[in-house]
């Protein structure tokens, strides 16, 4: 489903070259859910913003589904490819009422029935319809992060690019959104990329995690060796030890 090969980041040039990907290749099969965990820094969030082609910087093969991706973003790989960032005011336009919210990813890839799939949405998301009158300000941090999720998933996408998407969140919020998360899954089908620094989370929602330090993969885990705690690595030994 996605193929990364080769992929370099970097930013800046001369001095001040900073390579913040290098050199990483992986493969996610359709409907699997696969985790990027490592320390601040190391590169984990510049993966993701490359695949979305948030940053353009990259160099190597993305491909979704067999299909190169071009560095440019286009509307139709847009719409398989839904991310879901860590602050959800972020993505949230302050000054749009939930329904606009919503309804601004339809319109712009002029779908039909637009008023059934933003009802559908709140619903998925476990959220009343009177919430489409609301400004993202009058709602709490974790119905925020359903919008985000609903946001998302309006356009149907095959693939959620989701970064520490429950971070900013209270542990029992946490818990709720992450659980949200993995029934949307099972129930779609949807291929997962996720970064969390909480080896945690991934452990509860991946079924491989690869361990990422100073923009490189230090290795591929899955999960049952990841609990079982047999990484190959130190550098992996360590990220366990310092989470507990
Ligand atoms: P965190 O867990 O703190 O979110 P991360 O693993 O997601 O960290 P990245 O955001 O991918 O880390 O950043 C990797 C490196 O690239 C960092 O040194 C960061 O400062 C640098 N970086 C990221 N984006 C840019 C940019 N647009 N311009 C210059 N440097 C950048
Ligand atoms: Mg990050």
């Amino acid at each position: 489903m996605i193929d990364v090969s080769e992929l370099n980041v970097t930013f800046g040039q001369g001095r001040s070259e900073l390579r913040a990907v290098q050199d990483v290749s992986f493969r996610i099969e359709a409907g699997e859910s696969f985790g990027l965990v490592g320390e601040s820094g190391s590169g984990k969030s510049t993966v993701l913003r490359a695949i979305s082609r948030l940053t353009q910087d990259w160099t190597g093969s993305i491909k979704i589904a067999g299909a190169e991706l071009e560095h440019r973003r286009d509307r139709k790989t847009t719409r398989r490819m839904q991310m879901v960032f860590q602050d959800p005011y972020g993505s949230l336009h302050p000054r749009h009422t939930i329904n606009d919210i919503l309804m601004e990813p339809l319109e712009i890839h002029r779908m039909d029935r637009r008023e059934a799939r933003v009802l559908t949405a709140l619903e998925d998301v476990g959220l009343g319809i009177e919430m489409r009158f609301r400004y993202p300000y009058q709602i709490s941090g974790g119905q925020r992060q359903r919008i985000a999720i609903a946001r998302a998933l309006i356009l149907e996408p095959e693939i959620l690019l989701l970064d520490e998407p429950t971070s900013a969140l209270d542990v029992s919020v946490q818990a709720e959104i992450l659980n949200l998360l993995k029934r949307i899954q099972r129930e779609r089908g949807l291929t997962y990329l996720m970064v969390s620094h909480d080896l945690a989370v991934v452990a509860h929602m991946c079924e491989r995690v690869a361990v990422m330090n100073r923009g490189r993969f230090a290795e591929v885990l899955t999960t049952e060796q990841l609990r079982s705690g047999t990484p190959k690595q130190d550098y992996t030994r360590q990220l366990l030890t310092a989470s507990g």
